[in-house]
């Protein structure tokens, strides 16, 4: 059997158990939770810090694992971190972890941290406890302003990454695309980071009957085009909309959105984008959905369209994928490799709404079999496989920091 590890997940800027859909709920959360599950299953012990939030327990076992603890502590809400604020908050944080673990007795072997605020708090971290520190960003603040699309990231924010990336030990990055924005735009060390895929979870993203799958989501008997995500400008559902539009003289499909929730401003936008393209009769908006039912979606639907601006990797290529849903996307992320697998997938270059709408139209017309790619997805990126890959690249870190740390004692004494 493996050396059990003892890691300490931070994922403080979202709580990876909240449903996924919603304004700060995504791909991140998913990951996280997956990446924890296998872990877990593995015997390695798992403590994932994240902030409080209604209903939260403080400390929880994560269902089904006796190897995962969940522990909600005390954090702002992520919209009012500001310049003038960060500095206190990240102090707190930090202070509220350590104080836990000393309480607790707990000790890692390993830091590995997700998005650049938990980034920031591994580094204070791992000079406190002397531990390896692993991050991920998921998402880069200098990519996003790259491309001039809603709220410009603060500078802190960038600053901040810079920081985390001079002091990490190790970076994960989820495509070769997210490597080389590391090394151009932040001057990383290339032999800093290591790519790994995000993976999926085979056990959840089957194919199963298409009809049944529309009847258990309760969607009429029609052409179904597919949109999953967060109604962020970056995935780009606005330009979707437009697309439809342009669609008028069919009337034999309908689009379904997953994702999102009434509450934001961000629904109230799309809707009334809906509107005024005139399109909201052909829209099915069926809000956030959980996540272990999302598979159904991807059966109900002829095909799934991912028109972002930015995806860090494109979770939802490979799960429609592997539902053997083809996609229409644009060339984002990973999902040009992934879209590779099937050949029905059309991958778009110029991200207009006519170029949308002209994939769409034909792909309408086109409807054939579904191919199956559930079996490519998963030997590519099955998690059990993703997790192979991480572990290695754990245990690499803490022989490394070892080695570091004997051969530093070996020089005092
Ligand atoms: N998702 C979900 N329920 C929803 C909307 C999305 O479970 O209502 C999941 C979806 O299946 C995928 C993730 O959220 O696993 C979104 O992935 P994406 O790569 O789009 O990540 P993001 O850009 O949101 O981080």
């Amino acid at each position: 059997m493996e050396d059990r590890l003892n890691i300490a997940i931070l994922s403080l800027h979202t709580c990876p158990f909240d449903r996924p859909g919603s304004r700060y709920t995504g791909g991140m959360n998913i990951y996280i939770q997956n990446l924890a599950q296998e872990l877990g299953r593995r015997g390695h012990s798992i403590d994932i810090y994240t902030c409080s939030h209604v209903d939260a327990d403080f400390c929880t076992l994560v269902d089904g694992s006796e190897n995962i603890r969940l522990v909600h502590i005390q954090s702002p809400d992520y919209s009012s971190i500001s310049e003038k604020s960060l500095g206190d908050h990240v102090s707190g944080l930090t202070d509220s972890i350590a104080s836990y673990c000393l309480e607790h007795n707990k000790h890692y072997d390993l830091i590995h941290s997700h998005y650049w605020l938990s980034g920031v708090v591994g580094s204070k971290l791992k000079q406190r406890w002397c531990i390896p520190h692993i991050t991920m960003f998921h998402t880069l603040g200098a990519v996003k302003n790259n491309l001039g699309l809603g709220m410009l990231e603060p500078d802190y924010r960038i600053l901040n990454e810079e920081v985390v990336i001079r002091a990490s030990d190790l970076i994960i990055a989820s495509t070769q695309r997210e490597k080389h924005e590391l090394i151009n735009r932040y001057a990383a060390d290339p032999t800093a980071i290591e790519v790994v895929p995000c993976g999926i979870n085979p056990a959840i993203f089957r194919p199963i009957d298409k009809q049944q799958a529309r009847q258990m989501c309760g969607l009429p008997t029609k052409k179904t085009a597919l949109f999953v995500g967060r109604l962020d400008p970056l995935k780009a559902l606005g330009n979707l909309l437009e697309a439809i539009s342009c669609l008028k003289s069919r009337d034999d499909f309908q689009l379904v959105v997953v994702g999102g929730n009434d509450h934001g401003v961000d629904f109230k936008a799309i809707m009334d984008a809906a509107c005024d393209y005139d399109v909201s009769h052909r829209v099915n908006f069926i809000g956030s959905v959980p996540h272990e039912r999302m598979y159904l979606y991807y059966n109900a639907a002829d095909f799934c369209v991912i028109p972002s601006y930015y995806e860090s990797f494109g979770l939802v290529a490979l799960e429609s994928l592997a539902c053997g849903t083809p996609i229409i996307a644009t060339d984002v992320g990973e999902v040009r490799d992934i879209a590779g697998i099937c050949q029905s997938c059309k991958i778009i270059t110029g991200n207009t709404p006519l170029e949308l709408s002209t994939s769409i139209n034909a792909m309408l017309d086109n409807i054939g079999n579904r191919k199956n790619g559930y079996n490519k997805m998963v030997e590519l990126y099955g998690w059990s496989h993703v997790v192979d890959r991480i572990i290695q690249h754990y245990r690499a870190i803490i022989d490394r920091n070892a080695e570091y740390t004997q051969q530093l004692c070996s020089y005092k004494s």
